[in-house]
């Protein structure tokens, strides 16, 4: 039995299951505290006899193993989870070995073993939700170097109409900045999913989406692009980013049919869970080879 760690900024889903990405039992425990929701965590693997555990994280999380500092959250606005050793507390509690990585990347493995890029060895996951970040599997692995990409705070070009200031912390009027969930609301002055009818919202977000992806498919080629998250619910977004990207790219390179090339997840919102436990199983097959 495999243990598998979705942690997000509202939700921790916790899962087991085998090393195919079949789920055999799932719980939802709500993110406030670690004080309060690890304890959660435990008493749910507790039940199982547990092989390894794979996490998928918010973030920004350390994932070099070379690190003094690998396996803890980083520089998290969330309170309590700033510099949390999220890996050390998960093996203390277990001593098995431990998969840690991104939740985009996480949920990049599940699409492309079981999902949408399944058969396809690369394919790119991007989420726009409360933050916006992307994970990549590229020639079958995960795409990360120095530390995992953190691809929602790249620069994009204003849309014509936007005077919005931008909500990043960081940079304002990055990706996230200007797209994702808290900034439509605030942009526009309501929550994306009573604002359906405004068509110049979804063009909007389009625009900004399609700039992102190109810069996307121009530096890594995936062969499937994957969005998630709940803005991505609005299926409307879908033919602006067609349309935008197709004007962008102007015939530059050639892509498949973009209706097939730029699809929601497969998994549903099974992908991160499904790939987290396939985080567990890679960390013990390299548990294994030692
Ligand atoms: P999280 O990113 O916290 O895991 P979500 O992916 O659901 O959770 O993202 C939440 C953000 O997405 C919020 O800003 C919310 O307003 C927005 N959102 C959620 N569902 C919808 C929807 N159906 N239409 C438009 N926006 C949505
Ligand atoms: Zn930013």
């Amino acid at each position: 039995m495999l243990g598998a760690i979705e942690a997000g900024g509202t939700k921790f889903v916790c899962a087991v299951g085998d090393e195919k990405g079949n789920i055999a039992a799932r719980v939802q425990i709500p993110t406030t505290v670690p004080e309060e929701t690890m304890p959660q965590v435990f008493e749910f693997f507790k039940q199982y006899d547990i092989e390894a555990i794979g996490i998928g994280s918010f973030g920004p999380i350390d994932v070099n193993p070379e690190s003094p500092t690998y396996g803890n959250i980083t520089s998290t606005p969330k309170k309590g989870w700033r510099d949390y050793p999220f890996v050390k507390a998960v093996n203390e509690a277990f001593p098995v070995p431990v998969g840690f990585n991104t939740d985009v990347n996480a949920a990049a493995l599940g699409e492309a073993a079981y999902g949408a890029a399944r058969g396809l060895d690369s394919c790119l996951y991007l989420t726009v939700g409360t933050g916006i970040g992307a994970g990549a599997v590229v020639q079958g692995r995960l795409l990360q170097g120095h530390s995992h990409p953190e691809m929602g705070h790249i620069l994009v070009r204003r849309h014509p109409n936007d005077v919005y200031k931008g909500k990043c912390p960081y940079h304002d009027d990055c990706l996230e900045g200007l797209a994702a969930g808290p900034a439509i609301e605030e942009r526009w002055g309501e929550k994306g999913i009573n604002l359906v009818d405004r068509a110049e919202v979804w063009d909007m977000e389009g625009c900004y989406i399609a700039q992102a992806l190109m810069q996307y498919i121009l530096i890594v080629s995936p062969k499937k692009i994957i969005l998630g998250g709940g803005v991505m619910n609005q299926t409307q977004v879908f033919s602006s980013i067609y349309k935008y990207l197709d004007e962008q790219l102007n015939g530059y390179i050639t892509l498949p049919p973009l209706s097939e090339y730029i699809v929601r997840p497969g998994l549903g919102d099974n992908a991160g869970i499904t790939g987290s436990l396939l985080l567990a199983r890679q960390a013990l097959q390299v548990k294994k080879l030692i």
